[in-house]
């Protein structure tokens, strides 16, 4: 399959197809767009910049049940109405990414994460484990 992001990996890499199967649904039917219009595309710009840095990695909780507040309150905003909408209609469409989410979600918050957790903190490692 084809990447989705060209940045993140593992499980913020299925979040992350998540995140733009659901915008996809909501931009379509709530903008009348084929492809994602500039303010949606711009948000899930921000939410894979997020979650390149999201402390947890890939422990990571799902993010409404996230102790860590990382959005602004206008992207907040904006992506809890993303959610709102095409939460109950990605069941059709995306069968397996919306049982994996809601499983994900029962799970218990993890600890504390340690430092350098983030995938941004990794591939950094990795570039500099390269150049050694
Ligand atoms: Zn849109």
């Amino acid at each position: 399959m084809k990447k989705a992001s060209d940045i993140l990996v593992g499980a913020l890499e299925t979040e992350f197809k998540t995140v733009k199967a659901m915008m996809e649904i909501y931009c379509k039917q709530q903008h009348g767009s084929k492809t994602l219009c500039q303010s949606c595309a711009a948000l899930l710009t921000y939410a894979e910049t997020k979650l390149d840095r999201c402390p947890y990695g890939e422990s990571k909780p799902t993010c409404n049940k996230c102790p860590i507040h990382c959005y602004k309150p206008e992207q907040k905003q904006q992506m809890k109405a993303v959610m709102r909408y095409a939460g109950p209609r990605m069941l059709l469409p995306h069968p397996i990414l919306s049982i994996r989410h809601l499983i994900h979600e029962r799970r218990d918050v993890p600890s504390k994460p340690e430092a350098g957790s983030s995938n941004r903190a990794r591939r950094k490692a990795k570039r500099e484990d390269k150049l050694n």
